[in-house]
This record gives C-alpha cells, structure tokens and sequence, in this order.
C-alpha cells in the first residue's frame, strides 16, 4: 500500500481537472505549418542552423549552441518540409525570440532520428550525451536542460531518483494522461536514470487525486524488473505539490537548503514528461520533438489531451478540433493558472515545456480591485517556501530590494498561493516576479559600481606613486 506523505503550508485550489481527467491524449492532425522557437531551454542561447529554402526532415537538428557549454540543448525539426522563413516572433514566455517557420512540403518526406541506444550498457558519458542530443529539457516548468541535472556538482551525494508525477496546477492532466498510456516507457526513464547516477532508490510521486493510477504503476515497476528500488509514494493533493523543492520534503522529509539545487538535499527530479521523452530517446532514438499537452478552460468546447509537434499553433488545427468560444474567451494561459503565462493571442507555437493552453473565461480568471493590507498573516502561513510575503511586498515597495534580497525573495517559487490566499487581492506574486527582475538589475549596477570606484582608486594610488 502506497503511503502518503506532504509538506507544511501549501493551499487548495480549485482543480478543475474534471473536464479532461481520464481523456487518453490524441495525437494532434498534422499541422501544415510550425512555428519553432530557436531557445526553449533555460541556459547559453542557440542559433539557427539551417537556412530559408532549406528543405529539413523530421528530427534533423535545427538549432545548436552558439557557443560550447554545458547549458545548451539542440532543437529539432517537428515536421519535414522547407523552412520558409526564420524571424523574431512571440513565445510562450510572452518575450520575442528567434523562431524558424518550417512549411510542410510533399517533395521532403522521411525522418532523421538517431540510432537505437542500449542505455544500461553504454558508457555514462554516451548515455548523458544522447539526451542532450535528444534535446531534452525539464518539461514541467523552466526548461531545465535534463542531461545537466544528471551529472550533478563534484561531492554531491545523490539518494533518490524522484519522478514527479504530481501535476498539482489545475486543469493539467497530461501527465495523467501519459502514465495511463506510457508508463513503462517512464518507468524506463527512470531506471537509465538510476543506471546513469548509480543512484539504487528511486520514488514516484503522485498526488492522491490519482491514486486510480496506482496500480498501473506497480504493475510496469514489477514488470520493468529494473535493478535497484522503485517504489510508488502518494501525496496528499495539495498545491504546489508538483514543485521539485516541495516533493522533496513531502517524499523524504529532506529540505533544499536556501539557493542551492535538490543535488544538496541528495536528490535529482525529473517530470514524468521529461522522463517519457528519455526512454523514447533510447528505444526509438527520437529526440524531443513532440510533447504531450493539456487544452482546457471555460472558452474551449472541446478540452483534450493531445500529443502536438513543437512549435504547433493550436489555432491553425480545425476549428472544431477544441471549438474555442471566442466571445467568452478573456485570457489565454500557456501553463497552468497559478504559474502560468498569460499570452497575447493564440497564435503562440506550443514549446517544449508547454505542459497547457487554457482558455478562459471572465469568470474564470476574475479578480477584485486590489485594497490595503488587513496585516491578517495569511499569506505567510500558506507560503510553501516558509517566506514572509507582505514584509517582501512591503520592501519592494519602498525599492528597499537589500531588504527584500534577505527576507529570502529570491527563494520564492513564484507559485502564486499568497496571492490565492490574500483577502485584500494583493498581486504579492506578480511584484515578487518584476521584484526579482529589478533586484537582478540592483545587484549587477551595485556590482558594476563598486568595480568602477576600485578601479579608479587603484589608478588614483598608482598615480600617486
Ligand atoms: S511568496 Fe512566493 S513561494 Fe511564497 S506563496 Fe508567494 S509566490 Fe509562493
Ligand atoms: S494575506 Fe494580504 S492582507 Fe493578509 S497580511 Fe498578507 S498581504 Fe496583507
């Protein structure tokens, strides 16, 4: 029997996984055009690789690293055809990034993926390079690159391999969904996971709306009948669950210290996404071109899961295909609605990391008029990260951001629950986010003064003989 494990604080939020939960995800017709952001990975940028006219099959790299480093994961062609243009388009971050447009293309046919890979007798090193060819990032939040969390600092001790399957944003049930269809692939990743890391215990976490799933689960652990121990731990529903720094505590009781990486708490954590996408890159030698995705919201009249290419525009499939109400519709989220992004309009290619599209209504995303503080506390007795929000939003508001830097701003996960929790509808998480950002921006012109005023005084005393 599956034991149940939390983390202190935390919120409920409305779920409203109802509209899809138990939905298969169906393989999405394939669009004519794809819109493929050149960086989708968080790290040193790509370039583009091909140019306009070129005809690319599916699979062929794309874009690679501008320069060497670690940080860097290639992009592949999602569909054959010629590139028909590469320009400056806007991205599911809601920034403007290099995107290359590829055009389906009868006369270009076929795939380029790479050769099967034995992962459990490879060297390390093949193992941690054909993810990275496979151009496999975290794809439940940032877009970590996968094969840097694999090959953690000198001196760190891993323990645990932990598969979070605990999608606690609402409406996603995509990872749901995969499970239910993939979990020996998964279940796969995670064992070249623990193969990679010579790490021996592995814990998938799931919340316990899923427990349904449980004995599918144990069912492909036991036929996998990979080394080491894979055991299954529930949680108990409550967001963000599915942040990596949460589940951590929740499945062992350890905590990531302040700024460091879960390599410090002895733990590596992959999205059962991510994980999928690494067994896949074995097994089929398929790299990272397609990804499971939720498509939901009060707006949409047909909400799926489906499988999508990256870069897909959903608005280019059939209007019929998710009936999107557009006189209902007020806000588009790429995400979930607590930390997702809010996006301009629908033309928006689906990425790497795209785990939903929302489609909401007015009543869906309303919010009242901001008033004054009540100094009630709940926003401090609900935040995860044990952070005090309204001293943070008190010192951002004077531009005090030294102050901000020590109450642990930098520590917040951006999950949004204070904000959830306020009854005077203080948008705490969205100055938390532009807190951060000028704070950065603080910190490098204190950084860059402090180097130009030693500088002059070192001239000043050389000078001075
Ligand atoms: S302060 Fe940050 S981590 Fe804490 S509840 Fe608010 S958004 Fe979440
Ligand atoms: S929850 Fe809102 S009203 Fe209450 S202390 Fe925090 S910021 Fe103030």
């Amino acid at each position: 029997m599956a034991k149940k494990c939390t983390f202190k604080r935390g919120v409920h939020i409305p779920e409203r996984k109802e509209r899809t939960t138990g939905k298969p995800a169906e393989l999405v017709p394939t669009p004519k055009q794809v819109v493929i952001p050149v960086n989708q990975h968080l790290g040193a940028p790509n370039k583009a690789i091909v140019a306009v006219g070129d005809a690319v099959k599916r699979g062929q790299v794309i874009a690679d690293a501008a320069s060497p480093g670690p940080m860097t994961v290639p992009v592949h062609a999602s569909i054959a055809g010629i590139v028909k243009k590469i320009e400056v388009r806007t991205q599911s971050n809601n920034t403007e990034g290099p995107c290359i447009i590829i055009e389906e293309d009868p006369s270009v046919s076929g795939d380029v993926f790479m050769e099967p890979l034995d992962p459990f007798s490879c060297s390390k090193e093949e193992a941690l390079k054909r993810i990275r060819d496979a151009g496999i990032v975290g794809m439940g939040g940032a877009g970590f690159p996968a094969h840097v969390k694999l090959n953690p600092p000198p001196g760190s001790k891993i323990d645990y391999i932990i598969a979070d399957g605990a999608e606690c944003e609402g409406y996603l049930t995509t990872d749901e969904a995969a499970i239910s269809a993939k979990i020996d692939v998964i279940i796969k990743g995670i064992a070249i996971l623990m193969h990679i890391t010579g790490v021996k215990d592995a814990l998938f976490g799931m919340e316990d709306n899923k427990e349904f799933l449980v004995p599918k689960v144990e069912k492909a652990i036991t036929d996998g009948a990979y080394p080491g121990n894979i055991s299954v731990r529930l949680c108990k529903t409550l967001y963000p669950q599915g942040g990596e720094k949460l589940l951590i505590t929740a499945l062992t009781g350890r905590e990531v210290p302040s700024g460091a990486l879960p390599s410090a708490a002895g733990c590596i954590v992959q999205n059962v996404g991510s994980l999928l996408a690494i067994g896949e890159a074995f097994t089929i030698g398929r790299p990272l071109i397609k990804r499971g995705l939720t498509v939901s919201g009060g707006a949409c009249g047909h909400p799926r899961n489906i499988v999508a290419p990256i870069g897909t525009i959903l608005a280019d499939l059939p209007p019929e295909y998710f009936d999107i109400q557009y006189d209902k519709l007020a806000k588009i989220i790429f995400g979930g609605p607590m930390m997702g992004t809010s996006v301009p309009h629908a033309r928006i290619p689906v990425q790497k990391n795209t785990s939903g599209v929302n489609f909401l209504t007015l009543e869906e995303t309303y919010i009242d008029e901001e008033q004054y503080c009540i100094r009630c506390g709940r926003c401090i007795s609900n935040c995860s990260m044990r952070l005090f929000p309204v001293l943070m939003n008190n010192a951002l508001e004077a531009s005090a951001f030294e102050e901000a830097q020590s109450l642990g701003i930098m520590d917040c996960i951006e999950c949004g629950a204070c904000t959830l929790c306020c009854p005077a509808r203080i948008r705490l998480t969205q100055r938390f986010r532009v807190g951060k950002f000028n704070l950065r921006n603080y910190l490098a012109s204190k950084a860059a003064h402090e180097k130009a005023k030693a500088e002059a005084a070192k001239a000043l005393g050389e000078k001075n003989g």
